[in-house]
């Protein structure tokens, strides 16, 4: 249940984003400034509660029809940290739908971490190919096949200048690097959800419509960044607008489509003086990459006062970056503005945009769905030789007996007896 004072104002957003992010474990962005409210709000005596600890805790609330609920689960650089994962933004509609946007590298720690059963994480849409915005797609296509998943993945994603730099021939070569990964678990698992289905599309499309089901409809615009291919998302739902934009340097096509918005998530980047003095990078690389292949602060304020959005959120990055990119971006927007961090989460309808930050467990397991997996395929050919089944060593197998005859008992599966076949097996 969400408390009716969970109406956070934009004007004292940040020193409640500054006190949840202690609250939840990170670090403190500082120079953020002081006010009279803070997370919680005021607890009228010794034994009373919180009216709002402005935390989110996952799987305890249910969407409203016309609510979309957006999680950060990356929101760094390509270089891996523990404390925050790369490029990635999970979209919750109130129809039921998920969509991830992005999968950088370390985000599925983020996004298992919500516990939401994998048969539900199949979409996901890809704003470019560079592995801090789709590198962790190895870890939900294994992971999620190991942990339940009974169904196939979905890739939505842009078109190359040449096929080689599509989203189909990258998956197609990611499925073929994986070939081990994949023919062993489709045979001791289920083939099934280890395919992945590809819906690639024009990059060079502009505000088409490239996803359209059940209410929600998706278009894809041009963006601008290291090479052709990279685009933005347009996402409309229950009367909302809703942008999710990849990597890109300040472009026309964003200023034109994402007028108007309810809620536009853009690529913020540190300055220029950031990446030589806190990212170890040469001069030369760092204005570039800040500011030609990317968008500074200043650049992403001047994008947001054209645009107008109800709510703006800043990502891309490093935790210690953002107040010199806050900063920036002062200069040149006044309104509305989350700076996201790894598990800050937005709830949006008509009405308001709140914003607080996940609790969510370091050490989250599976969670079921409906669907159980299909079994496995039947006459497909063992990954294993005789050679090496001939090496297993029966005493250590038939130690587990008492474990596994109670395990056998206990599901029923004594006419499943996988033991049986092998030379080692003794019955109890
Ligand atoms: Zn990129
Ligand atoms: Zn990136």
């Amino acid at each position: 249940m969400r408390f009716q004072t969970s109406k956070i104002q934009h004007g004292f957003r940040s020193a409640v984003a500054a006190a949840s992010l202690m609250l939840a474990g990170a670090m403190s962005l500082g120079s953020l400034p002081n006010t009279a409210h803070a997370a919680g709000g005021m607890v009228a005596d010794p034994a009373g509660v919180a009216p709002d600890r402005y935390v989110y805790y996952p799987g305890t609330e249910a969407l409203a029809k016309d609510e979309v609920r957006v999680i950060a689960c990356g929101t760094g650089m390509p270089d891996a940290r523990r404390a925050q994962a790369s490029a990635c933004f999970l979209f919750e509609f109130g129809n039921g739908e998920k969509m991830i946007f992005d999968l950088g590298t370390g985000s599925m720690r983020n996004i298992n971490a919500l516990m939401i059963p994998a048969e539900y994480l199949t979409k996901i849409f890809i704003s470019h190919l560079h592995t801090d915005h789709w590198g962790d797609l190895a870890s939900l296509w294994a992971g999620g096949w190991t942990s339940g998943r009974p169904v196939p993945l979905k890739v939505w994603g842009p078109s190359g200048m040449t096929p080689d730099m599509g989203t189909k021939y990258a998956v197609e070569h990611f499925l073929k690097a994986y070939n081990w990964d994949y023919q062993t678990r489709a045979f001791k698992i289920s083939p099934v959800p280890g395919s992945i289905e590809v819906e690639e599309f024009d990059y060079k499309a502009v505000n088409k419509i490239i996803y359209d089901t059940n209410g929600i409809r998706i278009r894809s615009i041009p963006a601008i960044h290291a090479g052709d291919g990279p685009v933005s998302f347009i996402i409309e739902y229950a009367g909302l607008k809703l942008v999710f934009g990849g990597d890109t340097s300040p472009n026309k096509w964003f200023v034109e489509h994402a007028k108007n918005s309810d809620f536009v998530v853009h690529e913020a980047f540190g300055t220029p003086e950031f990446f030589v003095k806190d990212y170890n990078q040469p001069p030369q690389l760092a204005w570039r990459a800040c500011c030609e292949f990317h968008t500074s602060g200043p650049a992403f304020g001047k994008i947001m006062s054209e645009i107008k959005p109800r709510h703006a959120v800043a990502y891309h990055s490093m935790e210690e970056a953002i107040p010199g990119v806050r900063a920036g971006i002062r200069e040149t927007y006044e309104g509305p503005l989350s700076m996201a961090v790894d598990n800050m989460v937005w709830n949006i309808t008509k009405d308001q945009v709140v914003e607080r930050m996940t609790v969510s467990p370091d050490r989250a397991s599976g969670v079921p769905g409906p669907t159980r997996q299909p079994p496995p395929e039947r006459g497909r050919p063992s990954p294993m030789s005789n050679f090496i089944k001939g090496g297993e060593w029966g005493p250590a197998f038939n130690a587990q007996s008492e474990m596994l005859d109670e395990h056998a008992k206990k599901y029923s599966l004594q006419d499943q007896d996988w033991r049986k076949q092998k030379p080692w097996y003794q019955s109890q």
